[in-house]
């Protein structure tokens, strides 16, 4: 029991650790989004209050009336590495978090869709490009303010046609060639941008 409490206490540390740095993550100053770590405290079905409970693992927020335990998991995003000849797309956020920073373009998988349609989906949505054959590269997971964690897909899109124009979430879409890239707001993009570059440079 002390292994198990021992490691959930080194979890939880190492978990504040990374909100510590998904903080200082971005680069402006001009970014403002103060919201609570993702919490289960209430039944999202039935509204009672949830209570830890040991589901054989581990205590976790479990609803009595719907016999049902509540996960914190990590919520999986994708984002799309658009190259023109040696120049990569990317985007510059209208949105918190990290307002006003530069990211690849990309966003939450939404459910009911697979990972390469939401990477498909959130690249035509804030730059206006169609892209196919969307092709994976590589993962990373960044802590997340907002919902806990994000583990980030990142996929190559192999084809793809259009201009790119500001729409949805962006202020600015445009091509970067390696050494006028700007920096990226979150580590998950520099991590994926990192692959991608030795995959091209291989
Ligand atoms: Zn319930």
């Amino acid at each position: 029991m002390w292994v198990r409490e021992h490691s959930r206490k080194a979890r939880r540390l190492a978990f504040t650790r990374g909100l510590e740095k998904d903080r200082q993550d971005c680069y402006s100053d001009a970014m403002s989004f103060d919201v609570r770590t993702f919490e289960w405290n209430f039944c999202p079905t039935c509204g009672a209050r949830l209570a830890m409970t040991y589901d054989g693992e581990q205590p976790r927020p479990h609803c009595a009336a719907c016999t049902r335990f509540f996960y914190s998991n990590p919520v999986p995003a994708a984002c799309g590495l658009v190259a023109n000849g040696n120049a990569l797309l990317l985007v510059r956020r209208a949105v918190p978090p990290c307002l006003g920073e530069w990211s690849l373009p990309g966003g939450f998988v939404e459910l009911g869709e697979t990972t390469d349609e939401a990477v498909l989906r959130e690249l035509e949505e804030e730059t206006g490009i169609r892209g196919a054959r969307p092709r994976l590269i590589g993962a990373s997971t960044q802590p997340s303010q907002l919902s806990g964690a994000v583990v980030v897909m990142g996929y190559v899109i192999e084809e793809w046609d259009g201009e790119p124009l500001a729409r949805s979430d962006v202020s600015e879409a445009r091509f970067f060639t390696r050494p006028q890239r700007p920096p990226l707001a979150f580590q998950a993009h520099r991590d994926l941008v990192a692959i991608y570059d030795a995959l091209e440079s291989a």
